[in-house]
Formats: structure tokens, C-alpha cells, sequence
């Protein structure tokens, strides 16, 4: 009888949990795969300005 070692690889991918937002106005970016929630603050683009009401 063959055995591995016990060893179960799984190439499973991760959920995009963590999220990109603007520290400007607000905007997500985009999202990435991390292991838990995470949130994580850019800058969509240059001279962004926050999105506040008038
Ligand atoms: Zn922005």
C-alpha cells in the first residue's frame, strides 16, 4: 500500500478579502487575495480630492 506523507496540497486561492480604498474620496481601487480582511489605503490618482459634498 502506498502512502504520502499525510501531505494534502491544495492550490486552493484565496477570496479577495483585503481591499484597496482611496484615503481621498473613498473609492475602491481594486481588491486583492489575503489571508483575512484587510484593508489597505492609496491613492486612485494624483491630485485625487476628497469626495465631500458641496
Ligand atoms: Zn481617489
Amino acid at each position: 500500500m502506498e502512502q504520502t506523507n499525510g501531505v494534502i496540497l491544495e492550490s486552493k486561492p484565496l477570496p479577495d478579502l483585503g481591499a484597496v480604498i482611496c484615503k481621498n474620496c473613498g473609492n475602491v481601487m481594486f481588491t486583492l487575495p489575503t489571508n483575512g480582511v484587510k484593508t489597505i489605503y492609496g491613492v486612485c490618482k494624483d491630485n485625487c480630492q476628497p469626495n465631500e459634498g458641496e
